[in-house]
């Protein structure tokens, strides 16, 4: 009896609408100039990219950092592993500014990165955070004191910090010490907790000790990378209970294309649900020759399908079958993909909004036109026995039919003339 009244009160109540969790950590500023990119708290999830240009290339290295932030990444590390790399990152900032580019830039250390920041103090102050690797700081007594030199310099500077541990590289010093106490316990751990286990106590007393040293704790983010979709949730859920330090999020190692693309959403997606990262990086390995803005892209088209942010306008196309054997609808669908996401760094700023809007491009008769309604802007193209014709719906109402050799540019023409039309600036 009491089963079916709260089955009769759920039903009367709707079906539960799912959505991410709040998770409230410690909110970080990362600043350059009058660009102040907040990460943590109630901030958006924030997007970074690396790049993979030699650093020393000041020039190539800026037109790279260019392109991932035009790409949507609102943070690009660059490597500072050598002198002349360092000596190389207050240029790049100059090229950067001089193009009017103000993304932060974060530098990212291990082994000499206390003698780069004591010796190259331009450098220090350019970089708008350091990404430091507790794992390779130093061993034995060098370990705390060059982890400290670099704290130091980062408080100085009010810089934040990444405090970023990576299996690959983990303390083994901690990790021996956690094997140890593993192996008197009467039912040990798997070694994969024990490898959990070191992972956060690296990253959790490496922030305590930062803190210590002066570091205002509001400008830590720490990091726990692993390569494995499962291992990452699990060290994640737990950072997130341990800690309210805001956290960098990302598979490392991910890997190329279909694979890297979807382990690193797998893992993400569980994780962001539960309301767990405040800034998440995609760490894919580029096909030879493709773009290094890709892994910008799929981080952003992440959080746009979780709904947790929106950066471009979404194209809904429909997967094609035997109702329609040409390939007219992939090609428009890839055309206008590419129109939209090309425009999009100069119509972030002329039309406010467009980044929400929804365009449709649709096979046939089935589902074209109702998915097209469903749109801002939709078109249904001719499957195999339909008239030559493709209606065109704007704003949920058919608006007119287009037909003939140029369907593709006539339809691109009133994308564009419905962006001005509805998100132009009103005088
Ligand atoms: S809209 Fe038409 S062409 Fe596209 S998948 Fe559905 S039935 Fe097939």
């Amino acid at each position: 009896m009491q089963d079916s009244q709260n089955l009769q009160q759920l039903a009367e109540q709707g079906i539960a609408i799912a959505s991410p969790l709040p998770r409230k950590s410690r909110q970080a500023k990362v600043v350059w100039r009058n660009n102040v990119v907040t990460v943590g708290g109630d901030a958006p999830v924030r997007v970074q990219s690396m790049t993979n240009t030699d650093t020393v290339d000041a020039v190539e290295t800026a037109i790279q950092v260019r392109q991932l932030a035009q790409a949507g990444s609102e943070m690009v590390r660059i490597t500072v592993n050598t002198p002349e790399a360092a000596a190389a990152v207050p240029y790049i900032r100059e090229q950067l500014d001089r193009m009017g580019e103000y993304v932060p830039l974060v530098g990212d250390f291990h082994y000499n990165g206390h003698r780069l920041l004591t010796d190259y103090p331009d450098c220090a102050q350019a970089l708008s955070k350091y990404r430091i690797n507790p794992g390779n700081v130093g061993k034995g007594d060098k370990k705390d004191k060059q982890f400290g030199q670099m704290i130091e310099i980062a408080a100085k500077y009010d810089k934040a910090v990444r405090i970023g541990v990576n299996w690959g590289s983990l303390d083994q010093e901690i990790m021996a010490e956690l094997m140890d106490q593993n192996s008197r316990r009467t039912k040990p751990w798997e070694t994969r907790q024990v490898m959990y286990e070191a992972l956060i106590t690296s990253a959790i007393t490496s922030a305590e000790l930062a803190k210590n040293i002066g570091l205002n704790p509001d400008n830590i983010i720490l990091s726990c990378k692993v390569s494995g979709v499962q291992d990452l949730i699990s060290v994640y859920r737990e950072l997130a209970r341990r800690c309210d330090y805001a956290l960098h999020l990302g598979l490392t190692e991910a890997g190329m294309a279909t694979k890297g693309t979807v382990a690193s959403t797998a893992a993400l997606s569980v994780l962001l649900q539960e309301g767990i990262g405040d800034t998440i990086r995609v760490s894919l390995t580029p096909l030879p020759g493709e773009a290094r803005t890709q892994e910008v892209v799929v981080a952003s088209e992440i959080l746009q399908a979780l709904g947790l942010r929106v950066f471009v306008p979404s194209v809904t196309a429909c997967p094609g079958c035997g109702r329609t054997t040409s390939t007219t609808f992939q090609e428009l669908a890839k055309k206008i993909d590419d129109f939209l996401r090309g425009e999009m760094p100069v119509w972030r700023t002329q039309f406010p909004g467009v980044e929400a809007m929804k365009v449709a491009v649709m096979g046939c008769i089935v589902n074209g036109p109702g998915e097209s309604k469903h749109a801002d802007i939709g078109i249904s193209l001719p499957g195999n026995g339909e008239a030559p014709a493709a209606p065109v719906f704007i704003d949920g109402e058919k608006a007119l039919t287009l037909r003939g050799e140029h369907i593709a540019e006539e339809f691109q023409t009133l994308v564009l003339e419905y962006v001005q039309r509805r998100y132009g600036q009103k005088a």
